[in-house]
């Protein structure tokens, strides 16, 4: 009894050796991984409030790893980022949204999507041509591409990405900043930035309907969104409580479990499919 139990605590937690190759591995076996088919576009739904009808879908990349298994963004974007290996990541998944959103098109259904951007295509003066190049492509037009940007990223160094967003916002794609009210930016710096919406971050939308400092940031996020004319998002919306409040504050569009999951490709479609019939 003297001997403290932490001594038969075993917490086999990886060495950094093993992190580290880990990551390495998965830098590395990156562009087969894309090229093989272990890479995915899942698709959430976004609809309007209080309508219910939906007007797009965020694409969100998964990778089913032989080794590792499945594998979330969080896991490997960072690792990707960091390679130098972005570029080739963006372009798939735009390219794989572009597809569906061209076929919803071809079915008479305007529904767009959402692509996240790291940061560092910001700093990458041909990143718009790019952009106009994969609409031209799969013709789709731009205000059915919108590209996401964390506050974080854009904020940490907004007159360097100003050049890149405005080459970007003149193609006329819908520029959306992510992760709202989790840096220290005001609303009122976004209006010097050529932004189109704003996505509150779903920690506030999480806690929102137990938590009266989450609902007040989200009631003041949605009122300077719409007095800046910005499109107002909510992402993790789980609950009908938080629905029917963000509905009741005018919060434009919702996103989150309770609408929908992200969604493989076929599974989508289904959903769509019993959703507009
Ligand atoms: P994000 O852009 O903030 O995406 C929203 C995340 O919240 C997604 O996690 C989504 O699955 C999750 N989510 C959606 N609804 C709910 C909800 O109701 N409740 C809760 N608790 N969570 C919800 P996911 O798919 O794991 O993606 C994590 C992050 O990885 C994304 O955060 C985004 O920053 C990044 N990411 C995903 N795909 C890409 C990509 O293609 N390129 C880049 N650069 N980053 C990506
Ligand atoms: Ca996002
Ligand atoms: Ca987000
Ligand atoms: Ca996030």
């Amino acid at each position: 009894a003297a001997r403290s139990s932490g001594d038969n605590v075993r917490v086999y937690l990886p060495t950094m050796g093993q992190i580290f190759l880990r990551r390495f591995q998965l830098v590395t076996q990156f562009r087969q991984a894309l090229e093989t088919g272990q890479v995915k576009v899942h698709y959430q739904p976004k609809v309007a409030l209080p309508s219910r009808q939906v007007l797009g879908v965020e694409a969100l990349v998964r990778w089913r790893h032989p080794e590792f298994g499945k594998l979330d963004p969080d896991e490997f974007v960072p690792a990707v980022e960091a390679a130098g290996l972005i570029d080739a990541l963006t372009g798939f998944v735009m390219d794989q949204s572009l597809i569906r959103v061209r076929k919803w098109l071809d079915r008479g259904l305007r529904i767009s999507a959402a692509v996240n951007l790291s940061v560092r295509s910001l700093d990458d003066a041909a990143f718009p041509d790019r952009v106009a190049g994969a609409l031209q492509r799969h013709g789709v037009p731009p205000e059915l591409l919108t590209l996401e940007l964390t506050e974080s990223g854009v904020m940490a160094d907004p007159q360097r990405a100003l050049p890149v967003l405005r080459r970007l916002h003149a193609l006329g794609v819908v520029l959306a900043v992510d992760d709202f009210g989790t840096g220290y930016s005001s609303l009122a710096y976004l209006r010097q930035l050529p932004v189109d919406e704003v996505k509150i971050d779903k920690s506030f939308v999480l806690g929102m309907g137990t938590d009266l400092g989450d609902h007040a940031v989200v009631r003041s996020i949605v009122e300077l969104g719409h007095s800046l004319g910005l499109t107002v998002v909510a992402e993790g919306v789980e609950e009908d409580v938080a629905r029917d409040q963000l509905a009741a504050m005018g919060c434009d569009v919702a996103q989150g479990y309770l609408i929908s999951r992200p969604l493989s490709e076929s599974r989508l479609e289904a959903w769509l499919q019993a959703r507009t019939m």
